[in-house]
């Protein structure tokens, strides 16, 4: 099914992301926390994309596991690192097994990159897709703004660029403070963007997670939430648990004011996407 149709007849939509093996020996235990995150019965899954291409191939292939188990997939693929042909080869490759649903993305810039002859921006990912046609394209936006972005209403100006371009939907990259999100998101309205933006919620189940959430997005993390970091970081099931309890009263927060799709950044952990689903078995 594709997301569009999902987003535009749900009330209230939840997904999980999963990332693909880097191996073949890993191949397995992805499968199974796949299985696991279905067991929580999200509206989609999506499977991410090495920047480098390096795990292309196990993008496609869970994708295709996904929708095998009966769960819509979404898989990602980034253009940075490929040119047309590529592209053209992969979008082959989805529209044979029946995969309908892309996350366009330029992916990060390699360190020591020579540039690509194809692709700068995902926009031109995005243009590609839409002319190969039949399939439902999303693509990322930054409530905080891009880290390469000067300022937050650049971001949004080539945002509305990549949403031209042909995309069905936006996910947007974690945020911790919803009203970052909210004012973001009259933003976008503002300049002229009127396709849906999918809500990305992360739940920080670990003190080493933060950081690397810090040095990747550049999210400015609110005291509320840093708090509960200091306090309960030293105890892993204590920082469990108050990760899934807070990004779970995120998500209540953003349904509450009218925001009816959440994306969950659930990165191969079953358990922690069936406690989300958990808690929100009365509002689903
Ligand atoms: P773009 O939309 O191309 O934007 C990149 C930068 O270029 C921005 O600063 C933008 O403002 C600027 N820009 C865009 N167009 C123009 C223009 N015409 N002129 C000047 N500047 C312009 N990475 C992966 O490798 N694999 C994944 O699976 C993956 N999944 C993601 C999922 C989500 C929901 C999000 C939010 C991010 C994901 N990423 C993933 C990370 C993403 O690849 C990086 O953030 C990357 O740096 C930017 O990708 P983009 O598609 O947003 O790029």
């Amino acid at each position: 099914m594709k997301i569009s149709e999902i987003l535009k007849s749900k009330k209230l939509a939840l997904s999980f992301e999963v990332f693909p093996p880097k191996t073949q020996m890993n191949y397995g235990s992805v499968l199974s926390a796949v299985k696991g995150i279905a067991q929580a019965k999200p509206d989609f899954i999506s499977v991410t994309y090495g920047a480098g291409g390096g795990t292309s191939d196990y993008t496609v292939a869970i994708a295709r596991e996904i929708k095998n188990s009966g769960i819509t997939p979404l898989a990602h693929l980034s253009c940075i690192c490929h040119g047309r042909r590529d592209v053209q080869l992969k979008l082959g490759e989805l529209k044979s097994l029946g995969i309908e649903n892309i996350l366009a993305l330029r992916g990060d810039i390699p360190n020591g990159f020579a540039g690509n002859m194809d692709y700068r921006y995902a926009s031109q990912l995005v243009e590609d897709i839409k002319k190969y046609g039949g399939f439902c394209i999303g693509a990322a936006c930054y409530p905080e703004g891009h880290p390469e972005s000067d300022t937050l209403y650049s971001d949004i100006e080539h945002l509305k660029l990549k949403a031209d371009a042909g995309c069905d939907f936006l996910t947007t990259q974690m945020f911790f403070d919803n009203g970052v999100f909210y004012s973001f998101l009259c933003k976008a309205q503002a300049s002229g963007i009127n396709i849906p933006v999918i809500a990305g919620i992360m739940p920080v189940t670990s003190r080493a997670q933060v950081k690397r959430i810090s040095a990747m997005t550049g999210n400015v993390l609110p005291v509320r939430f840093r708090r509960i970091v200091d306090r309960f970081g030293e105890n892993p099931a204590a920082m469990k648990q108050a990760g899934i309890a807070y990004a779970t009263e995120q998500i209540i927060d953003l349904y509450a004011n009218g925001i009816s799709a959440v994306h969950v950044y659930s990165m191969n952990k079953p358990d922690v996407a069936q406690a989300i689903r958990a808690n929100l078995s009365e509002i689903l």
